[in-house]
């Protein structure tokens, strides 16, 4: 019987891995614009890091998470908490009092798997601990802006405040009685955690929640002068920087850490997947997690879904481009060739060649099918008389190169590698 990847566990195979490649490198370019550097955590954490941080309450923590129950370990459904406790552990507030920093890597979550939606998937994760100036959360809201344009993904910026510990409890009072008067028409799972949590059936995407919500008190009515103050400042950082937000009341986001600004990147195109990224300001959690008193900010984006939407622009993968492909006819020519191809991979070519000895029309076809520039022909005869037919692809032009009638392999490979890292050069200019 075959074994087969697990449900909702995939490979990501050439054709589409070159998409995966654009998103990763276009968001590496412009995480160094704004000043990011790259930090790396395992896998594999503590559970308690992710029921403190996340919440006990929370879909992730209730019902989402691979935990190998007797090491009381989890495999991370997030990136945050364990960033955090990086931070924390190296004291890396100390060497720099503002840090900001990315990581790109795989979560887990154990949820049903649809398009959009995977068990394990991948996001790309930014975090600026050390400061609450709400310029900051304008500046990394329009660097994602900034990387979603660039990939021409077209998405829309929405925006909440959930205010802070001193105003958000006289909100959620509000909100509960407003609940409690609705209690039987919400599903299940609100109905359930209405109480530990009634923010989260504001954002339920349950129709006959959304229903009931629908006149429910806005959380920006009830802010304190501070959070009022902060999320008009960021309003204006946005505007200043031309980035266009929307705000939406019911954004609460599934994580309790949040605070003050909270964001989605949304998109139309991939139907109930519509979050394409989303995160927030989170100025209690890192003294939570038993560090020091800072604030912080982050977003992560899921890279499975900007692939979807890359392939729902018929963008076509670049598939990998071979510089020259060398086909040696014989097997004189073949081992001329070998040689020839790693010396010109450490020269910095991309060079393809056959090692089965086909036929040129066979090897023709192999050169065409790695999209390779050029075609370097090494025959029998050609070698006696030291030529090498050299043969441009696009253009369909052939010359002949030469190679030393002298009889030492290593000499005629000199002025052949010369010739050709010339031509090269001078084709590329
Ligand atoms: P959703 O509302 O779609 O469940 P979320 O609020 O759970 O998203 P976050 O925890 O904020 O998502 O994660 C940030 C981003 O990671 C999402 O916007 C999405 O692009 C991506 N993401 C989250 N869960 C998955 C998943 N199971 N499969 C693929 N991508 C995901
Ligand atoms: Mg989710």
């Amino acid at each position: 019987m075959k074994i087969k990847a697990l449900n909702g566990f995939k490979d990501i195979v050439p054709g589409e891995v070159e998409l995966w490649q654009k998103v990763e490198n276009t968001a590496r370019d412009i995480f160094s614009r704004f000043n990011f550097s790259e930090i790396r955590m395992p896998i594999l954490e503590k559970t308690d890091l992710f029921a403190r941080s996340i919440g006990e309450a929370t879909d992730i923590v209730e019902k989402e998470m691979y935990t190998f129950v007797d090491k009381q370990i989890t495999m991370r459904p997030e990136a945050t908490a364990s960033l955090l406790r990086a931070y924390i552990q190296h004291g890396l507030h100390v060497q720099k009092p503002v840090q900001r920093l990315f990581t790109i890597g795989p979560m887990f979550r154990h949820e049903r798997p649809q398009k959009g939606r995977l068990r394990q998937f991948h996001q790309m994760d930014v975090e600026v601990l050390g400061t609450p100036n709400p310029k900051v959360d304008a500046e990394i809201m329009a660097m994602g802006a900034m990387l979603l344009e660039e990939l021409g993904v077209t998405v829309s910026l929405e925006m909440n405040s959930l205010g802070c510990p001193v105003c958000r409890p006289g909100f959620r009072a509000t909100l509960l009685a407003f609940i409690e008067d609705r209690k039987e028409a919400l599903c299940d799972d609100c109905a359930r955690r209405s109480k530990t949590n009634p923010l989260r059936v504001l954002d339920c995407k349950n129709s006959k929640c959304r229903e009931q919500v629908e006149e429910a008190p806005s959380i920006l009515e009830h802010l304190c002068d501070d959070c009022d103050e902060h999320f008009s400042a960021v309003q204006n950082g946005l505007q200043q920087l031309g980035v266009k937000y929307s705000l939406n009341k019911f954004m609460v986001r599934g994580l309790d850490y949040y605070t003050r600004t909270t964001f989605e990147f949304i998109t139309e195109n991939l139907g109930a997947q519509a979050a394409v990224g989303a995160g927030g300001r989170y100025d209690g959690l890192v003294e939570k997690l038993g560090g020091p008193k800072v604030p912080g900010i982050g977003f992560a984006l899921g890279i499975e879904r900007l692939v979807l939407l890359l392939q729902l622009q018929e963008e076509e993968a670049d598939s990998s481009i071979v510089d020259i492909f060398v086909a040696g006819l014989g097997e004189k020519a073949s081992k001329f060739a070998f040689p020839l191809v790693h010396t010109l991979r450490k020269k910095g070519l991309q060079m393809a060649m056959d090692h089965e000895g086909r036929s040129l029309k066979s090897q023709m076809k192999q050169a065409n099918k790695v999209n390779s520039r050029y075609v370097l022909i090494i025959g029998e005869n050609e070698l006696e008389q030291g030529q090498a037919v050299l043969r441009n692809m696009e253009t369909q032009e052939q010359q002949d190169i030469a190679i030393n009638s002298d009889d030492n392999n290593n000499n005629k490979m000199v002025s052949l590698l010369l010739g050709l890292t010339q031509l090269y050069a001078n084709n590329n200019k």
